[in-house]
């Protein structure tokens, strides 16, 4: 967009043209989608805004339904070129007749698609490595919706990655559906990719998030464990601990491989910290399945844990399993769960206070106080927590060392700069 002359902002209280990027994996993501839609309809209705674009998974999944439900929208766009997206904004600008509907090209290629300007805070920067996912989970709709596992290339990975280190990025998130799948379908491995990344000029960091835990990569290992620039970091989706509900939602491997797998993460990399996503009330599920996650999580002190409930979705082989879950009993587990995660980040939290901790810094001092927002290696941005930090002659992108005081409501750690601080020697977050 920027290349065809628009001017991007993230802020859309200034903007002319809004343009919402939606998610419809599952029933709450729509729900926010559609929310967020009506919202900026609203506003258009109003007079605060020039023009509304919808656009990504929503549009690609419900095609023409949703042009036809909402006729205030100026365009739709499925999961498409930007390209196009952007002249199509640009004539809205211009006040031209434009499309209303970007059908999708098909699947899109594995390679880069202009510079990046970025949409994060500066200090850290998505990196997708590939597109697409070969399993077959009988909940997910996403094959459906991205397609096949398509890798991109480790050139074009690495040259995106060397451009956003020159803007100055700090730390790069490493994003794919299945990250762990990157380059199989070229006779690679992802830990050539993640060393490549770590071995670039400059100080960014690499953070890897999605492995899928089956066929894990276990040279990633000893780079989690000792490169100084790959964080000793890893999101590892395990979705369920239950033998039986792990077969019923098609994913590799028992509940008996997912603990192997979490004990020889925690024995190769010592120092790591693990985050994981589950899903509760899957038809089927019993109360004694359910427990054996909240049992996990308290087993290995699992602190950064995202739970969900299950949502059936359309055309996935989930949506008409027998043994439906009633939705309190799956939101009653998935608390069950959270209340688990929610003891153990307590214990991991608490325990940093008084010990000095790096952060990176996100977000630049707020001016009354001086305080910034930053992250530790022990979290990722948006799902993780943050350290607020006081911190007055820091700037974003920048690393310093901070003095753990307490911890807020939300488990945040606060703190305050140290000058010429010792390097951290704080336990893991688990
Ligand atoms: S691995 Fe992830 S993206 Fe792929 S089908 Fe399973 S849940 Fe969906």
């Amino acid at each position: 967009m920027a290349e065809e002359g628009l001017i991007v902002t993230g802020d859309p209280g200034e903007a002319h043209t809004v343009v919402l990027n939606t998610c419809s994996f599952i029933g709450p993501a729509r729900e926010e989608s559609h929310g967020a839609i009506r919202e900026l309809v609203e506003r258009k209705q109003k007079g605060d805004l020039g023009a509304v674009v919808v656009a990504g998974c929503l549009v690609q999944r419900y095609k023409g339904t949703l042009a036809r439900q909402y006729p205030d929208v100026d365009v739709f766009a499925e999961i498409s070129d930007y390209r196009e997206l952007a002249k199509s904004i640009k004539r809205i600008s211009r006040g031209e007749s434009h499309q209303r509907y970007l059908e999708g090209p098909g699947l899109r290629e594995p390679k880069r698609e202009g510079a990046r300007l970025l949409a994060t805070p500066g200090s850290y920067a998505y990196l997708r490595i590939s597109h697409g996912c070969d399993h077959t989970c009988s909940f997910c709709a996403i094959p459906s919706i991205r397609g096949k596992h398509r890798s991109k290339r480790p050139a074009a990975v690495l040259e995106e990655a060397e451009e956003l280190i020159g803007a100055g990025v700090k730390e790069l998130v490493v994003v794919a559906e299945d990250s762990t799948a990157w380059g199989r379908d070229f006779g690679m491995e992802l830990p050539s990719l993640i060393e490549g990344l770590a071995n670039l000029d400059g100080d960014a960091r690499i953070r890897v998030m999605y492995a899928y835990p089956n066929r894990f990569p276990w040279d990633l290992a000893p780079l989690l464990a000792d490169h100084p620039k790959v964080v000793p970091y890893l999101d590892i989706p395990i979705q369920h601990a239950a033998t039986n509900t792990l077969r019923a939602m098609r994913r590799a491997g028992s509940g008996d491989q997912v603990r192997k797998i979490l004990d020889r993460l925690r024995s190769e990399v010592p120092n790591l910290t693990l985050r994981t996503t589950v899903l509760l009330g899957f038809p089927g599920e019993t109360d004694e399945d359910a427990a054996q996650v909240a049992d996990l999580v308290r087993d290995y002190g699992l602190s950064r844990v995202g739970a969900f409930t299950y949502s059936p979705e359309e055309g996935t082989p989930g949506y008409d399993l027998e043994g439906s879950v009633p939705e309190d009993v799956a939101i009653a587990r998935r608390d069950a769960v959270l209340a688990a995660r929610d003891d153990e980040l307590a214990k991991t939290q608490t325990a940093a206070i008084g010990t000095e901790v790096e952060i990176l810094v996100d977000e630049p001092p707020d001016p009354d106080q001086g305080f910034v927002v930053g992250r530790a290696a022990t979290d990722a941005p948006e799902v993780d927590m943050v350290t607020f930090a006081h911190a007055p002659d820091a700037e974003v992108g920048d690393r310093i060392m901070v003095r753990i005081d307490s911890v807020d409501d939300e488990q945040n750690w606060i703190g305050a700069a140290v000058e010429n601080g010792a390097r951290p020697s704080p336990e893991p977050a688990r």
